[in-house]
């Protein structure tokens, strides 16, 4: 497997912000956004055994383990038996997906959290995989202006999403104009800023 890093954090986002995590970040995307704060996962990373990744994970014993990228579901083939591996120790796993490879076949051992590209990423996910959310995975839509706000909300309106959904603003985004379209609209999601990036850990 190509891993960019592993390393012991908060998580950032989502419905487990702020619990202890050991991230594995899988080398290689096969998108290229606009505002990516990863670049460094795009490409290259180090080739390591799934035993070698193992030994990294117990040796921090953590509760929690979140697989992201880069997009960790090109190397789904290979991912399998180590996430296989983590559920067997009883570890909870999330994995972070762009949305445009299908996550079914992970969803057995972890939760899904996709987040689904708005027009600033100048990229697109696949939203017949919405379809897929179960109640225990969640959705995430990066927004950084009121135009991508448009476009999340009627995702949302024309795709039923059965987890719980998050609105989180591109970094340095002027937020109000965010925060006041999700009042007005009452949209049924979290607005949630980036943790780590205002801590400014990893
Ligand atoms: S999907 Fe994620 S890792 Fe890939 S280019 Fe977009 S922000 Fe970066």
């Amino acid at each position: 497997m190509k891993i960019a890093e592993i390393f012991y954090s908060l998580q950032g986002e989502g419905v487990r912000q702020g619990a202890p995590c050991l991230f594995v970040r899988l080398s290689g995307c096969n998108l290229s956004c606009r505002w990516c704060d990863t670049k460094e996962a795009l490409g290259g990373g180090i080739a390591m055994s799934e035993d070698y990744i193992l030994e990294q994970c117990w040796r921090q014993n953590p509760r929690y383990v979140c697989i992201t990228g880069g997009e960790p579901l090109i190397q789904t083939e290979a991912l399998l038996p180590l996430l296989a591996s983590l559920a067997k120790r009883g570890t909870v796993i999330d994995i972070e997906t762009n949305g445009t490879i299908d996550f079914a076949p992970v969803q057995q051992y972890a939760s899904v959290c996709m987040d689904v590209k708005c027009p600033s990423s100048g990229e697109k996910s696949d939203l017949s995989l919405l379809a897929k959310i179960r109640a225990k995975d969640s959705v995430k839509f990066v927004v950084a202006d009121v135009e991508d706000c448009r476009y999340a909300h009627g995702v949302m309106d024309k795709h039923p999403i059965a987890g719980p959904v998050f609105f989180s603003p591109v970094f340095g985004a002027d937020t109000a104009p965010i925060v006041r379209y999700i009042l007005t609209n009452s949209l049924p999601v979290r607005f949630q800023v980036q943790l780590h990036k205002v801590l400014g850990v990893k």
